[in-house]
């Protein structure tokens, strides 16, 4: 007997029960169970019907994605399918909650599908890299019209009941217990002489002209699909699925399949989708750790970070209390978050009501007294060691015992902040990233005091607030920030030596970042990095940058809020023109260096500032500020812009082959500043040994 399903007969109607939980993940074990039931209804001359159910919440989410790595086992999910098809009764599929990818194949195998109103049906391969592979884009497009099934399997995005009953894809919808509403909705398919509705037996669902359908279809994919193969290959699919006899088109659909499973977009993804899931495993913070109660939170400034991590908050439905230390700055920080939110409202994406609750949730206070019950507090006020200080030891006084005590700091040693408070193990770094309401990144800082509780229940937060949460230890700039410092100076050394901002900016866009350095710098506003590289030549001797940038600013040229910077504005506008006046500059600068410009190439300009976040990784890996690699990963993915079908700079580097990353580096060492690289030794150790950094 089988341990993940289940099968019954009731009134003549085979129930066969999926129960391999949490989603009921179509793995091996499954299959070969579904298969094996299928044939046992069919032979059975009792059963008139049969009934594939799954639990309340997921019929099924789908293949099992590290199956995707090893070589296919028998039976596979087509076998599976291949037994619907052939089953000479009639087969209800009965969707309680999501059919996702493999899962809303297996529906569609089915003859007939029941769903109950909170059920999901969706064929998201394509966020994966990859398409419906056992019959999906077949199948789809024989029961839902071709314009909506390509869009269902481009976009990746599903579609609630209702929506599947309107386009065809669910035949009933039903409201009472879902089991004994199929077994009746299949009782009456066999009391109305209804046999079996096979899907491949149907033509597509296409009017017209399939040639030019596809021609505009393709046209409008190709612009939305950035440079990612999977949307075209599944619109070529939906093409052969119009144009071809339904096994042609499974052939194709299964080569484009492999295809797209070895490419290395796909393999990106794949490690992005399990990096994701990683980052809140800690080896010493078992995942059974009781947390702490957060049902209040306080934070403190009401800044550009204290706004947007209050909104955090209030979407989740947590009272916040924002404390900022004057009766102006408050308001003007609430005023924004306002603002902020009815931009959002007047965009349609938030309903009024939904806006004046989330405001609702939202209180201000110049009192810090006010705050004595919260259960976590996040400080954002100004990045200086003495003021933050001040406050935790004022905090310290006021807020009740158990609380936890966050900095948002960004380059702030977090152990000395919690030096200030006799409770050092309540203290934990939150640091969110700008805008703090969008940005999905939040690294959590552990402190060498802070406690395990303390360190899960802010895990556990930032997935309530929707962050992807990744612990860093404490070092200047923690993970992406320090990694950062490495990526800016290798891009100002480059206009040192010949390039111009927009070439940069350019080449490291192409390669796919989201923007390029030099535009991200002016955005940020440049006065910032200015005001830490003073505080560095002062603190580290030992420290090199290219003076251009501080030539830049010396002119007044803060970036985007000046309408200056490494580029010029027009006003009202965010698009970055060049400027003959910054060319200048950097002539200049470059005269009184006395170095001699040359040509530089694109692939240079990426690999030296790529290569300079590897190495760095490989330091922050080896001394363990970083759990592991696909941490980092999910650093750069998240919170700097770092294209997700390179699959995050360590990931990347695999790829390219740690001996290769090695080799470029030991060149940049012979030339302008090479003292600046210093390869890694765990870089040198894993390239000597054929290994990588991602397992
Ligand atoms: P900000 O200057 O916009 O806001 C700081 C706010 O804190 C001001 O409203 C100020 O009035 C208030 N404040 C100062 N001292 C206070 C005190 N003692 N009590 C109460 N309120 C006080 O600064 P920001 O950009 O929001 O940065 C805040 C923190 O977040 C800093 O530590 C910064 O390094 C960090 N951070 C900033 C960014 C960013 O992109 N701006 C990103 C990540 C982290």
């Amino acid at each position: 007997m089988s341990e993940v399903a289940r099968y019954a007969v009731r009134d003549g109607v085979a129930v066969i029960t999926l129960d391999n939980p949490p989603v009921n993940g179509l793995g091996n074990a499954l299959r070969a169970a579904i298969l094996e039931y299928l044939k046992k209804a069919d032979a059975d001359p009792a059963v008139k019907a049969a009934v594939l159910i799954g639990s309340a919440k997921a019929f099924s989410g789908g293949a099992d994605i590290r199956e995707f790595n090893a070589p296919r086992l028998k039976p596979d999910l087509p076998d599976v399918n291949d037994a619907q098809d052939a089953l000479s009764k009639p087969l209800v599929a009965a969707i309680g909650g999501f059919a996702l990818g493999g899962g809303l194949e297996l529906a569609l195998a089915c003859h007939y599908r029941v769903a109950a109103p909170r059920a999901q049906l969706g064929l998201p391969e394509v966020k994966l890299g990859i398409l419906p592979g056992s019959g999906g884009t077949q199948r789809l497009p024989r029961i839902v019209p071709m314009a909506e099934a390509v869009k269902m399997m481009t976009t990746g995005n599903p579609i609630p009941a209702e929506k599947a009953k309107e386009l065809g894809l669910v035949d009933e919808i039903v409201t009472g217990d879902l089991l004994e509403e199929s077994i009746r909705y299949a009782s009456g398919l066999v009391k109305a002489g209804r046999g079996p509705r096979v899907l491949r037996n149907m033509p597509p669902k296409l009017e017209g002209d399939p040639k030019a359908f596809f021609a505009r279809v393709r046209e409008q994919v190709a612009k939305e699909s950035k440079g990612y193969p999977a949307p075209l290959e599944i619109v070529a699919c939906a093409e052969a699925a119009a144009t071809l006899p339904f096994d042609e088109g499974r052939k194709q659909e299964r080569a484009r399949f492999d295809k797209l499973v070895q490419g290395p977009e796909s393999k990106a993804l794949r490690h992005m989708f399990f990096a994701e899931r990683q980052t809140s495993k800690i080896p010493d913070v078992p995942e059974d750790t009781a947390v702490r109660e957060i049902a209040k939170a306080a934070v403190i400034g009401a800044g550009t970070m204290g706004g947007g991590i209050a909104m955090n908050f209030a979407n989740a439905g947590i009272p916040v209390t924002v404390v900022d230390s004057t009766q102006e700055a408050l308001d003007r920080g609430l005023k924004k978050v306002k603002d902020n939110y009815a931009a959002t409202v007047a965009k349609g994406r938030l309903a009024q009501s939904d806006m004046d609750k989330r405001m609702g949730l939202i209180h201000g206070t110049i009192n810090l007294g006010n705050i004595a019950d919260a259960d976590i507090v996040i400080e954002a006020v100004f990045e200086r060691m003495d003021v933050k200080q001040e406050l935790f030891r004022k905090l310290d006084g006021i807020v009740k015992q158990g609380a936890i005590l966050a900095t948002n700091t960004s380059t702030l040693d977090v152990d000395r902040i919690a030096a200030a408070t006799t409770r050092a193990e309540d203290v934990v770094g939150t640091h969110f990233f700008s805008p703090a309401n969008v940005m999905r990144l939040l690294e959590v800082v552990r402190g060498r005091k802070t406690a395990r509780d303390v360190l899960a229940t802010t895990m556990k937060l930032g997935k309530r607030l929707k962050k992807v949460p990744v612990v860093s230890g404490v070092c200047d700039g923690f993970i992406g920030n320090r990694m950062l410092e490495k990526y800016g100076q290798q891009s100002l050394f480059l206009l040192d030596e010949g390039a111009s901002p927009q070439q940069v900016d350019r080449a490291l866009q192409s390669w796919g970042m989201a923007m390029g350095p030099f535009a991200m710098y002016d955005m940020a506003g440049n006065d910032i990095g200015w005001e830490i590289r003073k505080r560095r030549y002062q603190e580290r001797p030992d420290f090199v940058y290219s003076r251009v940038a501080d030539r830049i600013c010396e002119q007044g040229r803060f970036g985007q809020k000046t309408g200056k910077g490494f580029y010029k504005y027009e006003a009202g506008s965010r698009k970055p023109l060049p400027d003959p006046e910054v060319e200048a500059i950097i002539d200049s600068y470059r005269s009184e260096i006395k170095v001699k410009t040359r040509a530089i190439t694109d692939d240079e300009i990426v690999q030296r500032c790529i290569y300079a976040l590897v190495n760095e990784g490989a330091y922050i890996l080896e001394e363990g500020i970083a759990l592991r690699a696909s941490d980092i990963d999910m650093v750069y993915l998240t919170g700097y812009g770092f294209p997700p079908y390179r699959g995050g700079p360590m990931f990347y580097a695999d790829g390219v082959g740690l001996d290769k990353v090695l080799q470029s580096i030991r060149e940049f060492q012979k030339g302008y500043q090479g003292a600046q690289w210093k390869p890694a030794p765990l870089l040198s150790k894993l390239a000597s040994q054929g290994k990588r950094f991602n397992g």
